[in-house]
């Protein structure tokens, strides 16, 4: 019997926390990282050698922001992520989760709210319970780790009639009691997403009311904030209430300037999330990309910038083209275009370049892709944001070392959201691993061609088992369910 299952030799390993990388050798077994050594120094035989020189070892990037919530169940093999090195999702963000939701049962009707369409159609919200949410990804057994929030816009639409008014007393118990029950069955938390129309006039207090069933040991609040143009501060400021009400860490989700009139203050923005973390656990997550992404909304229709239509149900054909020209051929506002589009999702270039750089660079700021799998042209983070980190951003752009790119995709999100022996090599992790090679590694997707798979990540193994190996995913899938312990 071979001492080792794996064995990664002479390979320069970046171990998630935010310090340079040593060259040594890692040893794998069981499915946990047995040993960390010197080159050579390790006794025994493994049943696999990979030589790593000039290559780097990483923990396998925690994407924290994500809307894979129905993907890793309709295609767990999740080659969009593998690819970029990513072993562990963390879904149920922006206040919209796959469960516990009841769309046919709901008092607001049939549909499911905007913008829940974005994680799948109506039939694909199954789960009534959190634990057959649960159930259900564990039998699908994804290639990937799957962390899942509990979204409030959800258990709006499970106990409201309509959307658009703040809840009742009644109906504010009924969703904490769905709540309770979610975080019993091993959800990581809370998420908000209180721009959108479907949660816009929940009040405060609503929110302060529902965070009082999180565990301040266990459990998160994330949210995506009720403004993020000219009112951000006072929507930080409110985010943080949350958080003092409840005791729960905060995590601001896609932090970011947007709109031009927000443009450049990303100074101020900052000093006020270290304001919310002076005494409190707060941090943020980032994507690396001057343009959002989401639901095509009439409220962010401007021509201060390009906004580029992804998919339109009554126009499908209109995929890919940018909403001015639309609305030049159809002779109407931009405004006017985008009613017809709807539903629809869009690409908004919303942000200035010298913001993102300042936000990503933050101590605070952990990565999380906010990719959007079910969009037919994905905004390209779908495929590209942890290479970009690594390659554009830390590599060529030197905003930050190579070690803290890894560390803001690794150690700091899996101590951040309470993810137990993940995000660190170290004796004991469990081995969600991944090897790439710093001089090549980046992004390829782009805004014209975003389905591409990134260069420079040479294997990825989850749970100790080899689950890409550069150029295809494997056949049989490694991720499990992680609840908080
Ligand atoms: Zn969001």
């Amino acid at each position: 019997m071979p001492a080792f299952d794996l064995l990664i030799r002479d390979v320069l390993v970046l171990d998630g926390r935010d310090a340079p990388g040593v060259h040594g050798d890692v040893a794998v077994r069981d499915g946990r990282v047995v040993a960390v050594a010197a080159p050579g120094a390790l006794a025994g035989a493994a049943a696999r050698i990979v030589e790593g020189a000039g290559l780097a070892l990483a923990p396998g990037f925690i994407d924290v922001h994500t809307h894979d919530d129905l993907e890793v169940i309709r295609h767990p093999a999740m080659p969009a992520k593998l690819s970029q090195g990513v072993t562990t999702v963390v879904v149920g963000n922006c206040g919209i989760s796959a469960s516990p939701v009841v769309p046919r049962h709901g008092p607001a009707g049939d549909a499911v709210p905007d913008p829940m369409n974005l994680l799948g159609a109506d039939e694909e919200f199954a789960y009534p319970r959190f634990a057959d949410y649960r159930a259900a990804v564990e039998a699908a057994r994804p290639a990937v780790n799957v962390a899942a929030l509990v979204g409030h816009t959800a258990l709006r639409q499970n106990h409201l009639d309509r959307v658009d008014r703040a809840a009742s007393d009644a109906e504010i118990a009924a969703m904490r009691a769905q709540l309770r029950e979610s975080l019993d069955a091993g959800a990581l938390g809370l998420s908000t997403g209180l721009a959108y129309a479907s949660a816009f006039q929940a009040p405060e207090r609503e929110v302060l009311a529902l965070s009082e069933e999180l565990d301040s040991h266990r459990h998160a609040y994330a949210t995506h904030l009720r403004d993020e143009f000219a009112r951000i501060v006072p929507a930080l400021d409110e985010a943080f209430a949350v958080g003092r009400h409840s005791g729960a860490p905060v995590r601001v989700s896609h932090l970011k300037c947007a709109g031009a009139d927000n443009w450049g203050r990303s100074r101020e923005v900052l000093a006020a999330l270290e304001r919310g973390a002076h005494g409190h656990d707060v941090a943020c997550d980032c994507y690396p990309y001057a343009a959002s992404s989401s639901t095509l909304d009439l409220k962010q229709v401007t021509d201060a910038y390009d906004i580029l239509v992804t998919w339109s149900e009554p126009h499908p054909d209109q995929g890919g083209r940018l909403l001015a020209e639309i609305a030049a051929d159809w002779r109407t506002t931009l405004l006017g275009a985008a009613r017809r589009l709807q539903p629809a999702g869009a690409v908004y270039h919303c942000m200035d370049e010298a913001d993102v750089r300042r936000i990503l660079s933050h101590p605070l700021t952990m990565v999380g892709s906010d990719g959007l799998p079910r969009d037919p042209r994905p905004h390209p983070r779908l495929w590209g944001t942890f290479p970009r980190v690594l390659g554009h951003y830390a590599r060529d752009e030197k905003l930050f070392p190579l070690h803290t790119a890894v560390h803001k995709m690794t150690g700091l999100p899996a101590a951040r959201f309470g993810l137990r022996d993940r995000g660190l090599i170290r004796e004991g992790a469990c081995a969600d691993l991944v090897l790439f090679d710093p001089a090549t590694v980046r992004d390829v997707a782009d805004f014209h061609d975003p389905v591409r798979p990134a260069a420079g990540i040479y294997a990825v193994w989850v749970n100790g088992r080899l689950a890409y190996d550069g150029r295809e995913v494997a056949g049989e899938r490694h991720g499990r369910f992680l609840a908080p312990h």
